[in-house]
Formats: structure tokens, C-alpha cells, sequence
């Protein structure tokens, strides 16, 4: 497989093949992502694609991942393609997943992405990271709350699995409740098949760094994240859920299936936040991104 710079990928794909399709992120201005600062945006070509499609062939290969950041991008005829192929040639295969987010999937309307799901698509991850207008303005998300929204919907009303993706932390000290309201809100219009909570971790040399270094963003503290993820859950009433906050930014490592285990979760959150006993949380050696 021939890959350009750093992989990355939803930690639910560890055991997929990845396929990059495309070369980093065609937008790349979110202030806390350095995921993909030393790549320039480029679709790769079919033939490139196909090659490596080719060299995995002989294995048996259930499930692939379309890297990069938001391969969605990649006009629907290339995608197409690319999916019919995975079909033709990898036998064994159930589900190919994908980043998106919310522009691309508004560019495409119910029907193109249900003929995504029809040759394989069967889950899709968007980067909500906040639900609050002010804190999506301020990181550069490059969509408003209503895009978020419709654009989740209609992954739904295609039928293929959504996962949304929200960062704690991401609105400072200042913003930080309303965050985590807002957020949960929004995640219930969305309706989502899993939610990942991440914790804002901060990479050098991004622009939420210098927002932190000048005094202009201030974090939450560690019982000030498991506040935010207490408020997101409240207000947070998926149908069908699971919740996931047991990435290893947090400090609270949960996964709840909602709405069965809501409450039971939210008694364990809030008894965290009463004993405030550093001992309860993850140590600050094994978090990382
Ligand atoms: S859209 Fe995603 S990959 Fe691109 S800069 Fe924003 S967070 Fe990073």
C-alpha cells in the first residue's frame, strides 16, 4: 500500500484496511487540527487507488477505511467507482467507512448517498466537535450548527450508520457550559448511531495553542471536562445511541448504550465530581491522542 505522510483514522477502524483516496483535507483551517498541516489536498487517481485495491486482493479483507480527512469530498462518479471496485474485487468485504463532513455530505442529497450505501458505504464520521454557534465560529469549523444538523440527517435518511465525533474542552473555561448543552442538544437533532467524546488536546503550533499561549483560551480542568460531559449527557436524548468516552484524551473512560444506560452513567459522572478524587480519573501519562 503506498501511503503519503501520517494515516489517521477512527479508532472503531483499527482492524480495517486503510485506502487512501485522497491526500489530506481540503479544507484544513479548524484551529485545533494538525492532522494534515504538511499535506497538500489532492484526490488521488483512480489507477493509484486501484493498484493498492489490487495488492490487498489476495487477503481476505472485511472491512476498509477511506483516508484521508474528508474523502466525501471526492465527486460522486469517483466514488462510485472506487466503491465498485472494493466490491468487485475484495470478496470477503462487509462495510467501508469514511471521514466526511458537513459539506460534503450537504453536496450530495439522499439518493447519491444511498447509492453510496447500496455498493458498500455502511458508515460515515463527522467531526461536530461543538454545538454552540460561538465556539463553532471561533475554531473555524466551516459550517453552521443548521448544516450539522441537516447534514447528519440525511446521512440517517440514507441508511448508512452515523458516528459523530464531539470534543470537550473546545470552548474554554468561558464557553464551557454552553458547549456542552448546545453540543448535547444538537447531537439529539442529529440522532446518531454512536457519539465519540474526545478531550481537547493540544498540538504545538496549531492556532487553538496560540489562543492558549496569548491568555486568549482557557481550559477547563480535568473535573471541568467531566462537568462538560455530565451537562452533554443530560441534555443529550439520542433514541438509539451508543455513547463512547473512552478515548484515551479523557479522563473518564465510559461507554454507555443510550438511552438504557443513561442515567446509571450520569449517577457514576456526577459521583466523580462529588468525591473530586484525582485518583478516579485516568492518570495524565496514558492520556494522549
Ligand atoms: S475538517 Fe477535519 S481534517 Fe479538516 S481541518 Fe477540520 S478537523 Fe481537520
Amino acid at each position: 500500500m503506498k501511503y503519503e505522510g501520517m494515516i489517521f483514522r477512527p479508532p472503531s477502524e483499527a482492524d480495517s484496511l486503510i485506502l487512501q483516496v485522497t491526500v489530506g483535507c481540503s479544507y484544513n483551517r479548524c484551529t485545533f487540527c494538525a492532522a494534515y498541516q504538511k499535506k497538500r489536498f489532492r484526490i488521488k487517481r483512480f489507477e493509484e487507488v486501484k493498484e493498492d485495491i489490487d495488492e490487498a486482493s489476495p487477503y481476505r479483507i472485511q472491512r476498509v477505511f477511506l483516508a484521508d480527512g474528508d474523502a466525501l469530498s471526492i465527486p460522486q462518479k469517483g466514488l462510485l467507482e472506487i466503491l465498485s471496485y472494493l466490491k468487485l474485487t475484495l470478496k470477503g468485504l462487509e462495510r467501508v467507512g469514511i471521514y466526511a463532513n458537513a459539506k460534503d455530505i450537504l453536496r450530495k442529497d439522499v439518493e447519491e448517498l444511498r447509492a453510496l450505501k447500496d455498493l458498500g458505504l455502511g458508515i460515515l464520521y463527522l467531526g461536530l466537535e461543538s454545538g454552540d454557534p460561538e465556539v463553532l465560529k471561533r475554531i473555524k469549523k466551516n459550517a453552521t450548527v443548521d448544516q450539522l444538523i441537516r447534514a447528519g440527517r440525511r446521512v440517517k435518511e440514507s441508511a448508512i450508520l452515523l458516528s459523530v465525533t464531539v470534543i470537550l474542552g473546545i470552548g474554554g473555561v468561558e464557553h464551557s457550559q454552553g458547549h456542552a448543552a448546545e453540543t448535547g442538544k444538537v447531537l439529539t437533532e442529529m440522532d446518531p448511531d454512536y457519539i465519540g467524546a474526545l478531550s481537547l488536546m493540544i498540538v504545538p503550533g496549531t492556532p487553538i495553542a496560540k489562543e492558549i499561549e496569548t491568555g486568549h483560551l482557557v481550559l477547563p480542568t480535568p473535573f471541568g471536562l467531566i462537568q462538560e460531559l455530565e451537562t452533554m449527557i443530560t441534555h443529550c436524548q439520542c433514541t438509539r445511541c451508543f455513547f463512547a468516552s473512552n478515548h484515551a484524551s479523557n479522563y473518564l473512560p465510559l461507554r454507555i448504550q443510550m438511552p438504557e444506560q443513561k442515567e446509571e452513567a450520569l449517577e457514576q459522572i456526577r459521583e466523580v465530581l462529588k468525591r473530586r478524587d484525582p485518583e478516579l480519573l485516568r492518570p495524565e501519562y496514558l492520556r494522549a491522542l
